[in-house]
């Protein structure tokens, strides 16, 4: 049964080639609500057996070649509105892109959004990983998210109820972020640009933007486990994946990248599943050698090819 909604309803969704990665299955139904009282309808129509994935800029996920079953849900257009309240205040659609929200602060003279501004993906994914860069991260200046639950419902929710720690928060995987408020400071046009302007310059320096990627492959350790794996305790995932021989190292077409050895690129004619192996072959390694668990950042979606 297909629901009856206003939004587009697409069967066969080519995901794969819509993520940052370039590669990977469909999706057997992607819906693109039109507002939110028609999310509403979707989530009410759709069985609650079935299942149902949420979507964003697809930059931090890889979409496994077998493609995703059920029902994919991804905000568009319909909300992408930013507005700045005052000198202090955002609110914004939760399928914004990171680099509006980011500009449209900067152009208010609204300083300490402008981390944002080399994330790329939407604020729906940035609020669910807690994104962050630079020592600043969502938590800093969240002030409220209104979403919408698996029923249909709409939710306030606090950023107390989130949990935010470093790239998680904790609310169900089902639970969709449809806008946010964040809170920066009055702060001197010049200053703030000039601010984004070498965020933009130091990605371009360490960082393969150019390629086909999602970012960090993996989290950075925390400090107990580097101790107990007899690393030192400010180690970096990058560094991690250096010492396992990382750099480089090419699966298919996948590879972990030369610039920077966390982030794994699709060299031309990766599958998803070259991805996945190069990623887990890295954390393998870790794990034979120092005893150490490395986590994905990286969201892994959908099913393999049987
Ligand atoms: C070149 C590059 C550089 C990057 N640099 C950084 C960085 O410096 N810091 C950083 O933190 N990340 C970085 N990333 C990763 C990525 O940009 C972030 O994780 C971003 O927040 C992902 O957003 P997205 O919309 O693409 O989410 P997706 O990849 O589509 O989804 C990620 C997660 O968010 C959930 N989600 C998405 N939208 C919603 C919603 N509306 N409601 C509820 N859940 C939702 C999904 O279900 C999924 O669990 C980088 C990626 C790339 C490609």
């Amino acid at each position: 049964m297909k629901p009856n909604v206003r939004g587009e309803l697409i069967e066969g969704a080519p995901l794969g080639a819509q993520s940052w990665f370039r590669c990977g299955g469909s999706a057997d139904l992607l819906f693109k609500p039109a507002d939110i009282d028609d999310l509403s309808e979707f989530l009410k129509q759709w069985p609650v057996k079935k299942p149902l994935t949420i979507l964003g800029g697809l930059a931090n996920t890889i979409i496994r070649d077998g493609g995703i079953r059920g029902a994919c849900v991804q905000l568009g257009k319909a909300f992408a509105d930013v507005q700045v309240l005052d000198e202090h205040y955002i609110q914004a659609g939760c399928g914004a892109l990171n680099g509006n929200v980011a500009a449209s602060a900067v152009k208010a003279g609204i300083g300490g959004l402008e981390f944002l501004s080399g994330i790329p993906g939407s604020l729906g994914g940035a609020l669910r990983m807690n994104a962050g860069a630079y020592g600043s991260e969502m938590k800093d200046v969240l002030i409220g998210v209104n979403g919408i639950n698996r029923s249909g419902m709409p939710i306030r929710i606090v950023p107390e109820d989130l949990k935010m720690s470093y790239r998680h928060t904790e609310l169900p995987e089902e639970l969709i972020f449809v806008s946010a408020i964040l809170k920066g400071v009055a702060e001197d046009y010049d200053t703030v640009k000039a601010r984004i302007t070498e965020i933009k310059k130091q990605r371009n320096d360490t960082q393969p933007i150019k390629e086909s990627t999602g970012g960090s492959t993996f989290a950075n350790p925390n400090a107990k486990d580097l101790k107990r794996a007899g690393l030192p305790e400010d180690l970096r995932a990058w560094q991690v994946v250096e010492k396992v021989g990382g750099r480089g190292l090419t699966i298919g077409g996948a590879q972990m990248s030369e610039k920077h050895c966390n982030f794994m690129i699709n060299t031309g004619e990766a599958t998803a599943s070259d991805l996945e192996n190069l990623g887990n072959e890295i954390a393998n390694r870790a794990k034979h050698e120092f005893g150490l668990d490395l986590h994905w950042e990286i969201k892994r979606i959908g099913d393999d090819i049987s």
